[in-house]
């Protein structure tokens, strides 16, 4: 059986309970972070670290786990249970405290939780990985920046992108597409430049998206951080996602148009082999 962790413990994971006043649970109060996991090794840790610190400090959570202390339970879990590829999940609450809209007194312990999923995605081809994805008005609240576990919008959207029949939904606000409903969106114009939303409150700053753009400036790519509508994306060259646990993946349709020839694109295929490469160095 898997082995999580719960507030200090190792424990199996139907031995791992938390209380029914969790703000977590009664308020959404909690932020979370995945990490990939390539050969057993946690790919882009410091980043998911640094993230996690500013979703903490955007919503004034106090946190005292030290950095330290949370990568030696990522290890350990990788290690008790024997993951190779996968991904680490991290949760944090603001703890359990008498239903109150109020935070409660800044001493309350987190529930701290972690666990390991494993999963094969890094040995996919082109063509397993291409994704068609409707596009639907982002009904999400305006700190999108900040990676809470109030994802109920975010999982309407792909329950609904898949009973269209398409894999995932872009979002769209005021007639422009923020991101994906996990993930950032990326297009490639007809002259060959990269195209993704900037960093603002409307999108969340992906771990992923920053190492991606180096590996795109890197490379020479134009790059542009700017806003870009429906239109334009259906009339891209190529389209892509990036995320943690997709790495950099190929959109291939947008609603009723194919992008492109409707196959997927060189430039997010280059992107990916490079991105996987260079993590897998860097892991760790
Ligand atoms: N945007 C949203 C809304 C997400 O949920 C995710 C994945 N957590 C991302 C972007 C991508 O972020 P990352 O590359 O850090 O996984």
């Amino acid at each position: 059986m898997r082995q999580v962790y719960l507030n200090g413990q190792y424990l199996p994971e139907t031995e791992a309970k938390v209380s029914i006043f969790d703000r977590g649970f009664v308020f959404g109060d909690a932020v979370y972070e995945v990490t990939a996991v390539l050969e057993g090794k946690l790919i882009d840790f410091a980043g998911h670290l640094a993230r996690l610190h500013r979703s903490l400090s955007e919503l004034d959570m106090p946190f005292s786990m030290d950095d330290a202390s949370l990568l030696a339970v990522h290890r350990e879990l990788l290690s008790l249970n024997q993951v190779d590829e996968g991904l680490v999940y991290l949760q944090v609450t603001r703890g359990a405290a008498d239903r109150d809209f109020l935070f409660p007194a800044a001493d309350t312990p987190n529930t701290i939780v972690l666990f390991t999923q494993k999963k094969k995605f890094s040995d996919k081809t082109p063509e397993q990985l291409a994704m068609r994805v409707i596009t639907l008005e982002d009904q999400r609240w305006l700190r999108c920046d900040i990676k809470t576990v109030q994802l109920l919008y975010s999982s309407m959207a792909k329950n609904i992108a898949k009973k269209a029949g398409a894999d995932d939904a872009w979002l769209v606000r005021d007639g422009l597409i923020t991101e994906g409903s996990s993930s950032n969106a990326y297009i490639v114009t007809a002259d060959g430049a990269i195209v993704t939303r900037g960093i603002s409150n409307l999108i969340l700053s992906g771990i992923t998206r920053a190492a991606v753009l180096e590996c795109a400036r890197e490379l020479g790519l134009r790059l542009e951080e700017r806003a870009f509508d429906v239109a334009e994306a259906k009339a891209a060259k190529e389209a892509f996602i990036t995320s943690a646990t997709t790495f950099v993946s190929p959109v291939v349709q947008i609603d009723d148009a194919a992008i492109g020839d409707g196959k997927p694109g060189p430039v997010a295929a280059r992107l990916r082999e490079i991105y996987l490469a260079r993590s897998r160095q860097a892991a760790i």
